[in-house]
């Protein structure tokens, strides 16, 4: 059969690694194809996941910083929330990137074609879209299909008041009484949406902490603030059964902290996210794939079939934008012939909630768990100018340094910004910095970031000031 559409490179899915992927691959020289089956370029990240999430958070950061002028001073009435307006504009943030990235697919002469993409042989994908199946022929592909939310199945799906994270970001009503599965990232950044805007939130976590994965001390403050807040957090904590009942969802929960039932009017359930890998029919163009839908790759992205690249969600933890992007241009690089692999030593996360919580490098736990030698330098913001002058002392900042080598390789900030604030300390880790380059390097006054510098002081035992 003759291919409908040839190219030197395809790529499946159009998330940040996907079209990060595509861009280079153009820039590159490459003719490509991205194949989507959404009508916006864009993913899970721009079209329903960090960017959607990140706008209605700063809404709701609004809504609590106008409260919180009371504390010097200055007061502000009721506030009213339109909340078709808020919709709206959370939908304009959205459309003006994904609208962008369209544009700048066609300066790029990057071809895009709408549809859902299985492989049917080693060089050649099936496109099912509208109009009927196109049969797509390529040297290069690259995997970016990502992810999606694993739907527990002891709800009741059809059941709208049952949300994943892509429900809960169409903000549909606010719920007098909402129920978070999940303490992680997406369940914790969403609670904090919903609770500004009046609903009273309860979380339940199976562990016993939130956000696991950060270091408990980093976590602290937030639960702190969620207690002051009115959350109800119960860990380790575990939902045994589901009813959806006229007057709401009747849940009942196996935990010492919480009533063996009780009903809400809506349920969002952020337990995680499944790999998109087990999809696209991988074995008939011979690629390896897990039994939980993940594609095994090497440090070039490629698959085990060498013209066959994976990236992204669908390769495995951490699933983060940041890291498809990077991964995305790594694969293009490699295709277009570049002797290039992945060094990246350590990727970032963030968790936007209020305080903010991010990490990045060898956490402390880690470090006690691997039995490394280290030291820790941590500066408390009640110390800082700049957070007093704020009201917001409760973050701290920390460094992780090699005890022999007084090298960092790792770090962890919480309080506000502290998404802005890692990735000083990401590039420190990546240009191999000492303590003493880190505490030596003059930081601007006053301000948050300063924090890094004197944690890096306090390890060093130099540190002088209170700021
Ligand atoms: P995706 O973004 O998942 O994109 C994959 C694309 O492939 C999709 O558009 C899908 O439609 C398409 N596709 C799948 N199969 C096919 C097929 N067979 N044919 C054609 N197209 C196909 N990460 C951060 O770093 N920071 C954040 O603040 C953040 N916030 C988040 C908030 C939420 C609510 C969620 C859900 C996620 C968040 N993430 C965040 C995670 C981030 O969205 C993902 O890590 C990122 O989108 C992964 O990119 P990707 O390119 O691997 O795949």
């Amino acid at each position: 059969r003759k291919a409908d559409i040839e190219c030197a490179i395809v790529v499946i899915g159009s998330g940040p690694g996907g079209y990060n992927a595509a861009f280079r691959a153009a820039d590159l020289g490459m003719d490509t194809v991205i194949v989507e089956r959404y009508s916006t370029l864009g993913g899970v990240c721009l079209n329903v996941g960090c960017i959607p999430s990140k706008a209605l958070l700063h809404a709701a950061a609004v809504v609590d910083e106008a409260a919180h002028a009371k504390t010097f001073g200055i007061t502000f009435g009721e506030p009213k929330i339109e909340l078709d307006a808020l919709r709206a504009y959370k939908d304009k943030v959205v459309g003006q990137l994904t609208k962008g990235l369209a544009t700048m697919a066609k300066q790029r002469k990057a071809r895009f074609v709408q549809g859902t993409a299985k492989f049917v042989s080693p060089n050649e994908l099936e496109i099912a879209g509208e109009g009927g199946t196109q049969l797509l022929r390529f040297d290069y592909c690259v995997i970016a299909a990502g992810s999606q939310p694993v739907k527990l199945p002891s709800f009741d799906w059809k059941d709208k008041r049952i949300m994943d994270s892509t429900d809960a970001l169409d903000l549909v009503d606010i719920p007098k009484t909402l129920l978070v599965v999940g303490g992680g990232i997406i369940g914790m950044e969403m609670a904090n949406v919903y609770r500004a805007l009046g609903s009273e939130v309860t979380v339940v976590e199976l562990l016993d902490q939130l956000m696991p994965g950060a270091d408990a001390d980093l976590v602290r403050p937030l639960a702190t603030r969620l207690k002051k807040q009115g959350v109800n957090v119960h860990l380790k904590t575990k939902v045994v059964s589901s009813e959806a009942k006229k007057g709401g969802i009747d849940v009942g929960f196996e935990g010492a902290s919480i009533p063996e039932r009780k009903t809400y009017d809506r349920v969002l359930v952020a337990v995680g996210r499944s790999a998109n890998g087990g999809k696209l029919d991988a074995q008939k163009a011979g690629v390896n794939v897990t039994e939980r839908g993940f594609i095994p790759v090497d440090r070039q992205m490629r698959t085990n079939v060498p013209h066959i690249f994976a990236i992204g969600d669908l390769i495995g933890n951490p699933m983060l934008a940041h890291k498809a992007a990077h991964e995305g241009r790594l694969a293009a690089e490699v295709a277009s012939g570049m002797k290039r692999e992945w060094v990246a030593r350590v990727i970032p996360s963030v968790a936007y909630t209020d305080p903010e919580i991010a990490w990045v490098g060898v956490t402390e736990s880690e470090a006690k768990e691997k039995g490394l030698q280290v030291g820790v330098g941590k500066f408390p913001w009640a110390a800082s100018g700049r957070a007093i002058g704020i009201d917001r002392t409760e973050g701290f900042t920390k460094l992780v340094f090699d005890e022999a080598t007084h090298r960092v390789i790792g770090g962890g900030i919480v309080g506000v910004h502290a998404g802005d604030l890692i990735s000083e300390i990401a590039l420190a880790i990546e240009m191999g910095a000492e303590a003493e380059d880190i505490g030596a390097t003059i930081h601007p006054h006053p301000t948050l970031s300063e924090s890094v510098g004197f944690a890096a002081e306090v390890f060093e035992g130099t540190a002088t000031d209170i700021y």
